[in-house]
């Protein structure tokens, strides 16, 4: 495995290490923001791979030209619980900052709302949308179709993203739950840091070159090839995510790939829907209270946790210790600010 070298650093100079990055990098005062808060947040949080890692593709992104900088999204109401967004070729967190004061209002009055939105682009991880909405007391469901790398069960080309999807739902007393997850074994920048790190996957999680399955990430990182989780079921939640993602928003399915390899950018311009839902309007007064059951059985059970609970104890550590970075990252950041 590789030496890797590291340095700690405050979650205050992530954030601003991330703002100068961007900001040097042709985006815009309000985009910056959004997205250097999202790079510091995966630090802290977690998932550490959407964090400073991905700063070079969102760098990439707006130095070749694919991605907007600049990106003036426009939100229209379509139906009484359907707000659609066209992203300006910006990215989705700034689309979805604009919408969500109107879906939150959308979905208090009926109950139930939704977001989608197309002619955007999403590098991150799902799971600071959905908590966004839980602590304004919502259950909120996110998914998002990506460059396609999962084979469908069985198969050996690629169909679908690694199409990941969120759930995040109030707690009464705590931080909400909120968990997110790709539809693939591995996430593919799990699967890139591993080949960079020099070591295999805990389990397989793709096919080699002649198309067997296999736990080799470097294998893996040149077929771009990843398995479903689960088999048949992975396929199936992958499907799902397509076609509410992608289809209903009207974004790139994961296989239209012109564009992306035209500017060689890390990602497709994909479809993403974002659901609301008011628990107060569905008529249960004990939905709270089933709640902290639920929770309260996973957490009696030893070994086990609340799914998205890890990112409580990540976030707390983060935030009296700082966080340590690899330090070859670091250095390439800092000669590209
Ligand atoms: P993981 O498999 O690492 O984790 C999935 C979820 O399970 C997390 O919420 C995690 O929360 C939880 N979890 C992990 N271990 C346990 C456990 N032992 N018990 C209970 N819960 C557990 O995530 P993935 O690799 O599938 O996805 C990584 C990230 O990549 C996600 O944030 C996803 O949104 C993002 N992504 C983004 C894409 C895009 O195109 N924008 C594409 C694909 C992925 P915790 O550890 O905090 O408890």
């Amino acid at each position: 495995m590789a030496d890797i070298s590291t340095k700690t650093l405050s979650l205050d100079e992530i954030r601003n290490l991330a703002k100068t990055v961007l900001v040097s990098a042709g985006m815009d005062g309000v985009g910056s923001d959004i997205l250097a808060d999202l790079v510091m947040q995966s630090e802290r949080d977690g998932p550490r791979s959407h964090g400073l890692a991905m700063l070079p593709r969102y760098v990439q992104s707006f130095q070749s030209g694919y991605a907007n900088g600049a990106a003036k999204p426009k939100i229209e109401r379509l139906a009484a619980g359907v707000l659609r967004g066209d992203g300006d070729n910006g990215f989705f967190q700034i689309a979805s900052e604009l919408a969500r004061p109107q879906l939150i209002e959308m979905a208090r009055d009926a109950g139930i709302a939704g977001f989608t939105c197309a002619n955007t682009h999403h590098l991150a991880a799902l799971r600071f949308e959905t908590e966004a909405l839980a602590r304004q007391g919502l259950i909120a469901i996110c998914v998002v179709n990506s460059l396609a790398l999962i084979v469908p069960h069985g198969g050996k080309t690629p169909v679908f993203g690694t199409n990941p999807m969120s759930f995040a739902c109030p707690r009464e007393g705590a931080e909400p739950i909120v968990w997110d997850q790709a539809s693939s074994v591995v996430a593919l920048m799990d699967i890139k840091l591993a080949a960079a790190e020099g070591h295999d996957l805990p389990y397989p999680g793709g096919l080699d070159r002649a198309g067997n399955v296999t736990t080799d990430a470097s294998e893996i990182n040149e077929t771009l090839s990843l398995l479903p989780f689960a088999e048949h079921k992975g396929t199936g939640i992958a499907l799902m995510v397509e076609i509410l993602a992608a289809a209903l928003a009207g974004g790139c399915l994961s296989v239209e790939t012109e564009e992306k390899q035209a500017f060689g950018a890390l990602n497709i311009k994909p479809g993403v829907t974002l659901i609301a839902i008011d628990p107060a309007k569905w008529g249960n007064p004990s939905f709270l209270a089933q709640v902290s059951q639920i929770v309260g059985q996973i957490d009696a059970e030893p070994g086990a946790r609340v799914p998205g609970d890890g990112r409580l104890k990540m976030r707390a550590k983060a935030q009296s210790e700082g966080v340590a970075v690899n330090l070859a990252l670091l250095e390439e950041l800092e000669r590209s600010d």
